[in-house]
Parts: structure tokens; C-alpha cells; sequence
């Protein structure tokens, strides 16, 4: 008898993912078990990969199969239950076993494999004196007989490293092996600064440009280098290699995780009735030994939060465990603090702004049995609790639960899968839930809960319109309404502040000619460039080039350029110039780079009593300020005009948050929302707070246009250096798709992807409409691998997803 293991192997493309089978030495000493790596012998050379035993079993003969090489791990990482999530997690997005087993795991403890280099007895015919493959040789001795490969190429070059290698293997002098090396890096950035005493000597126009921006500033991120001077990274890098700047990194700074209080851990908080009904229901499906799943549909400012601290708390007694998750923006000190607060030591944070270390440290800490509350965005789904019995997810409908990397899976849909595992409640909070998840509430499969009220009986602010059309007719060729104007002078005048949102990054202002309407759009991106007065550049937001800005048209050569739109940039300019003196905080991508410039803005603004913060997205969610008394919104229109089925509920969900900004102290605050068309229903919805219509109206159009919830778009997306190339890959899978579409299925002609170009890749999508999605996603697998191993195909990549959220 001998022990068999079925592994998945690391590295696999797509095309041969399959489980592998090796067998068990008896020489091997540590035992194996399911979700441990370990190395084992692949392909043609027998190269050493990286693997995680999926089963072991018990076998007549090893015959046919190679043997396991090493155990990585002295214990499994992963458990039989997180095994099984992990083959789901490959059935369903369409990536390799590897990829879904490395969620599971904890950051920090990726191994690296790493190939070196051993002196060996050699065939006994030394080298001929002068062979180019003695230095290397003399080397490794001179090293002490073991050297990495990167370290002679570095010393040797790629190509005569290369060759001469594999002369000394052949004739025996070298030996090569591969070590295993945990890689428990923490993140870093690179910084560049000038190099002492060097003569700079003669310098090309980017160059100089760098080396201008380091003498007035001292050092600077690279990134931060090449936005201000236009310079690419590899004159960055070209500098460093001449001596001239030196780089050096330096680690991102980290969410602070607040120290726990002496005191003890916080009573139950007191709940009013409607927080009391839904704890009280939802502690029975807690209790319940079956999986469920609830959408706790709140208006902002009812008290969610408490109601989640309650519910862990009753599972906490239960001896039970719970995973909470908040969106990205959400994680903030304060709402950890809150839950030390109330959980004490028995919190773990698992969050990718933390460093590797401290992320490992957290999984060890869950895994050990340490933590029984995980606090987490997105990844956190993935905390190896044993004992959960509840995960509640806030702010379900947000984006930023989705990765947009393989495996492109949803926290949402993992949730669901973890939930039904270990007989858990699934709880969604929302003040304006996802259409989907609606219509699971109202269909029966999630129980639904309300709160309608705010606590403390606040009411939700009132908000008014701003036509802007009319604005121009009136004369007023600012940003700023005459209404908005006046509401923001009558808060400043009694002290109260304003919040203003802007849908946009940067200052982003779309250059285009009044005579002849070009607008410069990124060679590389298909995209319009935006206008950037930090560096008086014209920028694409996808690919970060950049060109100095026009005098005169490059169409026309008329000098009617203008920078239409606005950016956050140009508001704060206009902003000043109607409140002489009024301070004013900007917050934006371009503003806020590491965590704790966003978190120390934000406190600035709360304790110093700023009159104005003005900013995008970001500040759009979780805001809590009792002096907020008025929310401006700067372009109402901008979500609606994107092009995707969900535009229209980001746009409401959007907005609502927004506007529930205001009024969260004892005074009604308001909300004015400028736009262009005051009459859309939308946006008529979003101001009344209405989501109950705004639902009726979604649900019916989806039904009428065929999206999901009442079908599945899985969409295709292809990419590649070659045009024509791509396009005709498109078309091949569209003809490999076809067969297997049902008759109700709506197979869409190749199109190219609503951002044609980026980073010179031309992107084309393929749509498929389906009601049939189990049996479909079988055939697909099977599509996507004769489309990968086609040879038309070679270096097309292609992507498959679900409903993707772009
Ligand atoms: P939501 O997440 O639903 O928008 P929050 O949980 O942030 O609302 O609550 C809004 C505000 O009301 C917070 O300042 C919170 O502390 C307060 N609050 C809500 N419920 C209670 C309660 N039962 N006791 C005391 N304060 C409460
Ligand atoms: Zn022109
Ligand atoms: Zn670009």
C-alpha cells in the first residue's frame, strides 16, 4: 500500500488546470495533508512547483506516478470546508485552482521559489582553458560553492548566464536546486532623491526635468516625480542607473489600529424599537441551526451599526464567531475603534492597507482560535473562523466588494457559500440595497427588515434643484448656483458647515476647441485627456501619460482652447473667489495618497470646525458630522451618463448617501443638487429619498430589458497588442460560443470594450445573455480552454465574468 495525493499544481495556465496525482515517498518525514503545499516534480524537466494536496488516499501501487518532493507547511492551511470553497470558487470564476487557494490563504506566507546553483564532481573532462563559462565557475566556488541563479545573472548578464549554465549542468560542474522562501514582504513604495557630489553632465529634456523637480523638493515618490515633470519611469530609472538620483523605498504608511481601552468592554447598547425588532428577529436565525440570509434595508442615519454590534455580541454568547465586512472607505480608526470597544482582544482586523506582517499575524491569530470578530473589506470574507455562525455585510451594494482581479469573485457570493457551509446568517445592511438583493427579499429567499427612521428622530434633509441651464441664461458662467451660493453663505453665517461633491478625479477638465471641437484623447487609451493645473498638463487617468497643454488648436490652430468641465480643483478656485478667505479643505485621489492624509483631513475638518469641505467619491459614504447642516452637489447629472445597466442604481444609491450627509445632528440640514436636467426621474427619485420607486421603476426596466436579476451577462473580454488580431479572436470564440447557447440565450455580435484601447492593448468584449447559467458555465470551461489552446490565439488574453460591475 502506498499513500496517493491528488494536488493542484501552481502556476497552471487555465488550459491544463486539472488535479494532479503524486505519490508519497516514504522517505518524507512530515505528514501530508490536505491544504498543505508542497513542491512536487512538473512537466518535461521535472522543474519543482509549488502545489496544495487537495485529497490523500490510499493506493495498491505508485506506478505511473512521480513523488512528492517536499512538505511546505508543518500544518494544513487550509481546512477540508475552505478546500471545497476553493473548487466552487474555481467552477465559478473561470480561474485556475491555484489562483482561488491563495485567497484562502493568509498574505505573508506566499513562497517563493527560488533556483541555485551547487558545485558539482563534473563528468571529469574540465573546460578547456579560456571557455567563456569559467568565470562563472570560479564564482561559484569562490562564493562557497552555492549561488543563486538571479545573482550570477546579475553578475554575468542574462545571456552568458544562460548558456553557460546549462553547458555546466550538462557537463555535471553545477547542480542546480530550488529553495522555498517565504516572501512576508511589506509594501513599499520607491522614492528617488539626487546622489551626492555627482556631476550631473549633460541631460536630455525629461531628465532635466527630474533632476529640477529633486533640487527644489528634495526627494519624491517615482510616481509622484513623473506626474509633476511628465517624465516617464524609465528616465527615473536611467538616472539612477548613470548615478545621478538614487532610489530607495520606503514603507506605505498603514491603517493605525487604535490601542484598546483599560476599562473594560462597553455595556449592550440601548436599542429603540425598530433596532429592538430587527436584533430580535435576527437572533432567532442566528440561533437556527440552518443557513439564511436577511437585508437589513435601513435609511442612513438609523442605526445600523448598533444593530450589527448587537447581533455580534448574541453570537459571541452563543460561542460562536462572526465576520463583519465594510467597504473599503469605511474601515476607518474610528469604527474599529468602536469595536474594540465593545469586543475587546477577541477583534481581528484583516484589511490590505495593513503591511504583510501584521495581516499574517491577524490570520494566525483567527486560525489559532485567538479572535472571534473579524473586522475586514473585501478579503475578509476569507478569515478561517471554524465557528462562524454569522457575517454580515454593510453597504452590500458597493463596488468595492467586487475584485476586479482573478478570481473576480463577489464577498457577497462568497458569503453565501460560507454561510450555507457552516449553517450561518448571512445579514446584508443597506440604506439602498442592490436591486438584486432586493428582489431576493421580495421574492422570499432573504428575510427583510426595515428601519425607517432616523435615530433620535432627526429627519432626512430637504433637498432642492438647480437648473443650470438656467444659471447660464441668469449670466452665471460659474459651477456654483446662485441657490448653492446662497445656502453656503448662510451656513457660514451661523457657523455651520458644507459638505460639496464632485463626481470627478483631479482636476479634470476636458480640453476641447470651441472652433473645431477636437478634443486630445490618449494615444494609448482612447480616452479624453483631462486637464491637470498642478502640473499645467494635459493627463489619461488610465495609463497616467502625460502632455504639456495646448496654446492652439493642433486641428485648427485657432486659440479657442478651453478646459471645459471642472475638476475639484477648479470649484475650489471659483469657491474662493466668492468667499474670500473661507478656508476650504479639497479632498481627492490627487490630495489624499496613504490612508492617514484622508483620516487626518477628516479629522481637521470635524475638529477645527472647517466652513467647507469639497471632494469626490470619497467623501460620499459613512460620514458622520453633527455640523453638516448642507450637502451641495456639484454635477447631478455625471452618474447617469454612464454606459452600463447598473448606471442608474449607482447614480440613486449614490446620490442618497450623499445627500444623507446633512442633518445627522439635531438640526434638519439640506441638500442642493445642481444639474442639467432637473426633470429626470432619477434624480426626482434619489431627492425625495424614495428608494421604494426608484425600485419599482429599476426591477421593471430590468425585466423589460432582460438584466440581471432576471438573467446573467457573462462577459467576455479580450485583449491584445494586434487590432485585427483581437478582433478575429473574438469572432473565433463567438463561433465556439454559439453551439452551446440555449434557444432564449442572446449570443451578442464582438464589439469593441466601451474603453477600446489601454496601455496599447486593444480590448474587444463578447456578451452573452443567458437564463441557463448552471448548465452554461460547464461548456464555457470548456470554451475558454480549446479558445486558449487555439494557436490564432497565442498572446490574446482572454477574461470571462459574471455580471461584471465595471
Ligand atoms: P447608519 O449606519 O444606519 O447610517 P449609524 O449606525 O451610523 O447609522 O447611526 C447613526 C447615528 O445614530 C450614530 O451617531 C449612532 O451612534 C447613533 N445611534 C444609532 N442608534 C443608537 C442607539 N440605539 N443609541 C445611541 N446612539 C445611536
Ligand atoms: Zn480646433
Ligand atoms: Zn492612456
Amino acid at each position: 500500500m502506498v499513500k496517493s495525493v491528488l494536488v493542484a499544481v501552481r502556476a497552471e495556465s487555465y488550459v491544463y488546470d486539472r488535479p494532479y496525482s503524486y505519490f508519497i515517498p516514504s522517505a518524507l518525514t512530515r505528514p501530508v495533508l490536505p491544504g498543505m503545499r508542497v513542491l512536487v516534480p512538473f512537466g518535461r524537466g521535472n522543474r519543482m512547483v509549488q502545489a496544495v494536496v487537495l485529497s490523500v488516499k490510499e493506493d495498491d501501487t505508485s506506478e505511473g506516478k512521480k513523488p512528492i518532493g517536499e512538505v511546505l507547511d508543518e500544518a494544513p492551511l487550509l481546512s477540508e470546508r475552505d478546500l471545497k470553497l476553493v473548487l466552487w470558487m474555481r467552477d465559478k470564476y473561470f480561474c485556475t485552482c491555484f489562483e482561488a487557494f491563495r485567497l484562502c490563504m493568509p498574505a505573508g506566507s506566499d513562497i517563493r521559489q527560488e533556483v541555485r546553483y551547487q558545485c558539482g564532481d563534473g563528468d571529469g573532462k574540465p573546460l578547456k582553458e579560456g571557455h567563456v563559462a569559467l568565470p562563472i565557475l570560479a564564482y561559484v566556488r569562490e562564493k562557497g560553492g552555492e549561488v543563486s541563479l538571479a545573482e550570477i545573472e546579475r553578475q554575468f548578464g542574462e545571456d552568458l548566464a544562460e548558456s553557460s549554465i546549462n553547458t555546466l549542468v550538462k557537463k555535471k560542474w553545477l547542480v542546480s536546486r530550488e529553495h522555498a522562501l517565504l516572501t512576508s514582504r511589506d509594501k513599499t513604495v520607491t522614492y528617488a532623491r539626487l546622489a551626492e557630489n555627482v556631476a550631473v553632465g549633460r541631460l536630455g529634456k525629461a531628465q532635466a526635468a527630474v533632476v529640477d523637480f529633486l533640487r527644489t523638493n528634495g526627494e519624491g515618490a517615482v510616481k509622484e516625480i513623473c506626474y509633476y515633470t511628465g517624465a516617464s519611469a524609465a528616465t527615473v530609472k536611467t538616472l539612477a542607473v548613470r548615478g545621478v538620483v538614487e532610489l530607495f523605498e520606503r514603507e506605505v504608511l498603514r491603517l493605525q489600529v487604535p490601542k484598546q481601552g483599560t476599562g473594560g468592554l462597553l455595556p449592550d447598547p440601548t436599542l429603540n424599537d425598530e433596532q429592538a425588532i430587527a436584533v430580535a428577529k435576527l437572533s432567532v436565525a442566528i440561533e437556527e441551526d440552518a443557513p439564511s440570509a436577511a437585508l437589513l434595508h435601513g435609511v442612513t442615519g438609523s442605526g445600523k451599526t448598533l444593530v450589527y454590534i448587537s447581533l455580534i455580541r448574541h453570537c459571541l454568547r452563543q460561542g460562536k464567531q462572526a465576520i463583519i465586512l465594510v467597504p473599503e472607505i469605511a474601515l476607518t480608526p474610528q469604527l474599529l475603534q468602536r469595536m474594540y470597544d465593545y469586543f475587546g482582544e477577541r477583534v481581528a482586523v484583516m484589511h490590505s492597507g495593513l503591511g504583510t506582517g501584521e495581516r499574517y499575524d491577524a490570520w494566525k491569530r483567527v486560525r489559532a482560535g485567538l479572535a472571534d470578530v473579524v473586522v475586514g473589506t473585501r478579503s475578509a470574507i476569507f478569515a478561517p473562523l471554524e465557528n462562524l455562525d454569522l457575517i454580515i455585510i454593510d453597504e452590500e451594494q458597493e463596488s468595492s466588494y467586487k475584485s476586479e482581479q482573478s478570481p473576480r469573485y463577489h464577498a457577497r457570493d462568497i458569503a453565501k457559500f460560507r454561510a450555507v457551509q457552516h449553517n450561518a446568517l448571512l445579514l446584508l445592511g443597506s440604506a439602498t440595497p442592490s436591486v438584486e438583493s432586493m428582489h431576493a427579499a421580495q421574492s422570499g429567499k432573504y428575510t427583510y427588515l426595515r428601519m425607517e427612521n432616523r435615530y433620535g428622530g432627526v429627519c432626512l434633509p430637504q433637498v432642492t434643484f438647480a437648473d443650470m441651464k438656467q444659471e447660464l441664461k441668469n449670466g452665471n458662467e460659474t459651477h456654483i448656483s446662485a441657490e448653492l451660493r446662497e445656502a453656503i453663505a448662510a451656513n457660514l453665517a451661523v457657523g455651520e458647515q458644507s459638505i460639496l461633491f464632485l463626481n470627478r478625479r483631479g482636476a479634470n477638465r476636458y480640453v476641447v476647441c470651441k472652433n473645431c471641437g477636437y478634443v486630445p484623447q490618449c494615444d494609448a487609451c482612447s480616452v479624453a485627456m483631462t486637464y491637470h493645473s498642478a502640473n499645467h498638463r494635459l493627463m489619461c487617468h488610465y495609463c497616467s501619460r502625460s502632455i504639456p497643454v495646448y496654446e492652439y488648436c493642433p486641428q485648427c490652430g485657432s486659440g479657442y482652447i478651453t478646459r471645459e468641465g471642472m475638476g475639484t480643483q477648479r470649484i475650489a478656485e471659483e469657491l474662493e473667489a466668492l468667499f474670500p478667505g473661507v478656508e476650504i479643505i479639497r479632498m481627492d485621489a490627487d490630495t489624499t495618497g496613504g490612508s492617514h492624509t484622508h483620516e487626518a483631513l477628516l479629522t481637521r475638518f470635524k475638529e477645527e470646525n472647517v466652513p467647507i469641505l469639497l471632494g469626490t467619491q470619497m467623501i460620499a459614504k459613512g460620514l458622520d458630522f453633527e455640523n453638516v447642516t448642507l450637502v451641495g452637489v456639484i454635477d447631478g447629472d455625471q452618474a447617469l451618463n454612464v454606459p452600463d445597466f447598473r448606471a442608474g442604481e449607482r447614480a440613486f444609491s449614490q446620490l442618497t448617501q450623499v445627500v444623507g450627509r446633512a442633518g445627522r445632528g439635531q438640526r434638519t440640514g439640506r441638500a442642493v443638487i445642481q444639474t442639467y436636467s432637473p426633470q429626470n426621474p432619477l434624480l426626482l427619485l434619489a431627492a425625495e429619498q424614495d428608494y421604494d420607486r426608484f425600485y419599482e421603476r429599476e426591477i421593471a426596466l430590468r425585466q423589460t430589458l432582460g438584466y440581471p436579476p432576471f438573467c446573467d451577462l457573462l462577459c467576455f473580454l479580450l485583449t491584445g497588442i494586434e487590432n485585427s488580431r483581437v478582433m478575429a479572436a473574438a469572432h473565433l470564440l463567438h463561433r465556439m460560443l454559439a453551439p452551446y447557447c440555449a434557444p432564449t440565450d442572446v449570443l451578442y455580435e464582438p464589439a469593441a470594450a466601451p474603453i477600446f484601447k489601454q496601455n496599447n492593448k486593444y480590448r474587444y468584449q463578447v456578451i452573452l445573455k443567458t437564463t441557463e447559467t448552471k448548465t452554461l458555465r460547464a461548456s464555457v470551461a470548456a470554451v475558454i480552454k480549446a479558445f486558449m489552446a487555439d494557436r490564432k490565439t497565442a498572446g490574446i488574453t482572454v477574461t470571462a465574468e459574471f455580471n461584471p460591475q465595471s
